[in-house]
């Protein structure tokens, strides 16, 4: 074959990028990378890179991502100068990715790197966007799968797109919805919310979520709470509708309990008690408007973050790919 044949076939081979974000999974990164880069091997005809995004962790991840690094040919490494969170890391990987087909997975073995085979098999048919459905949640409390359940019902009666149920952020995107991923300038990324605002043709597939390998969940109640409130502001202005219609059915109300105490006391001549009336109406009101205030200011603070322009995260260390150098 000669040189420019050999260059021109290179250029059609397919690249697959796995994006893997890590904060302080030190204790199951080796079992993690034995069996992604297994995974990998299987995938006939292709090349295949592992981007792992270290996203500030605090114990030995970045020492045992660097030996992983220095071992596989294929192992891109980046480090964030700090904890940034889930969703600033992959943004970081789906910036530097050059896969035509890229994956998201979590470094704890919860999402099994087995079944990329199965979604590059969706992918080669034509699906720009493969999503994972867990079908079950093993390791999850009671009480995690009820709110999770119960905030993907909210969030989709809400938001103008469908956010897939039950859908995590393990999933494949095709080169072009990487791409338009990466011009959506918000800094506030709800990933789960972008992934469905971007359209293309999805494709979802059932899995079996495994419980943790190792280590502890990263999400706290409170940051879970938090993470919700980020979903449903940045896709809906729903709960700022509903503060309106509240302030007014009780306004009205308030004007028809006046009408009405009017009335006893003029037509019956009733004296009306008029403290314990007072002091609901006050309350009542008060608490409505303080709401209502709260749900604008929910807004506000992220038109904040938003005019600030701020990046996404800071870059600390790069290590390419050793076979792209
Ligand atoms: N993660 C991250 N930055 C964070 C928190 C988590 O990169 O601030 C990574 C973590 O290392 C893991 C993935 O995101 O690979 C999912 O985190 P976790 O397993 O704690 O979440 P859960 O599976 O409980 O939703
Ligand atoms: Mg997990």
């Amino acid at each position: 074959m000669s040189l420019s044949a050999e260059l021109d076939d290179n250029a059609h081979e397919v690249l697959v990028s796995v994006i893997v974000p890590v904060y302080n999974e030190a204790p199951v990164l080796d079992a993690f990378h034995a069996r992604l880069s297994s995974t990998l091997n299987q995938l006939e005809g292709m090349q295949s890179e592992v981007l792992y995004i270290d996203d500030g962790s605090t114990d030995e991840s970045f020492a045992k991502l660097e030996a992983i690094h220095s071992h596989d040919v294929r192992v891109g490494l980046v480090r964030l100068s700090r904890n940034f969170g889930k969703e600033s890391a992959l943004s970081a990987g789906l910036d530097l990715a050059r896969g035509q087909a890229v994956v998201v997975i979590d470094a704890d073995l919860q999402d099994p790197p087995e079944l990329i085979i199965d979604m590059m098999n969706v992918w080669r048919e034509g699906a720009d966007v493969v999503n994972m459905r867990r079908i079950s949640r093993e390791g999850e409390t009671l009480f995690k799968r009820f709110t999770a359940h119960f905030f993907y019902r909210v969030m989709n009666r809400l938001s103008d797109v469908p956010v897939a149920q039950d859908v995590g952020d393990f999933r494949l995107l095709s080169r072009r919805a990487v791409d338009a991923l990466n011009t959506l300038p918000e800094r506030c990324r709800f990933m789960k919310g972008l992934y469905a605002w971007i359209g293309f043709h999805q494709v979802t597939l059932n899995y079996f979520r495994e419980p943790r390998h190792a280590g502890i969940t990263k999400w706290k109640y409170w940051k879970l709470w938090n993470y919700a409130l980020d979903g449903i502001t940045s896709f809906s202005t729903g709960p700022l509708k509903v503060s309106m219609y509240l302030g007014l059915v009780s306004s009205l109300a308030a004007f028809f309990s006046g009408v009405y105490f009017m009335v006893k006391a003029i037509v019956y001549g009733d004296p009306v008690p008029g403290f314990p009336t007072l002091i609901v109406a006050v309350l009542f009101l008060g608490g409505l408007q303080l709401v209502a205030v709260g749900i604008v200011g929910e807004y506000v603070g992220r038109l904040f973050h938003e005019t600030k322009a701020r990046p996404k995260y800071i870059l600390d260390q790069v290590k390419a790919p050793q076979e792209q150098k």
